[in-house]
């Protein structure tokens, strides 16, 4: 098998399989093949912890945030966020709902305990 074979088997087997049965099949070292990987900019499979569940802490499950972008309000144009921060100056974020962003039309809408 030349080099460029074992290349090809790399970069096709390493993100679906464990290193240890690559660097069998090629008769390396788990840690040439590592090394082999990692000058192609290949990354490794995760290893699949506890079954095939995800665990709960997706970024996409919180609440979005706004980027706030302090404007008085004769700049404020009417896309933007008019919730009013301290001082005379508003949100300015892009707004969503209503006259606010999301960050603020949920804030709006949530009632205080
Ligand atoms: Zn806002």
């Amino acid at each position: 098998m030349t080099r460029d074979e074992m290349r090809e088997i790399v970069r096709r087997d390493y993100t679906d399989r464990v290193v240890r049965d690559i660097a069998d099949e090629l008769g390396l070292s788990r840690s040439a093949v590592i090394g082999m990987a990692h000058r192609m900019g290949l990354r490794a499979r995760r290893p699949n912890r506890g079954g095939n569940g995800r665990r709960g802490e997706g970024t996409s499950a919180r609440a979005p945030m706004s980027v706030i972008r302090p404007q008085a309000l004769f700049d404020l144009h009417a896309g933007a966020c008019h919730w009013p921060l301290a001082g005379d100056l508003f949100c300015g974020a892009p707004a969503t709902r209503e006259h606010y962003c999301a960050m603020h039309w949920r804030r709006a809408h949530v009632r205080r305990g």
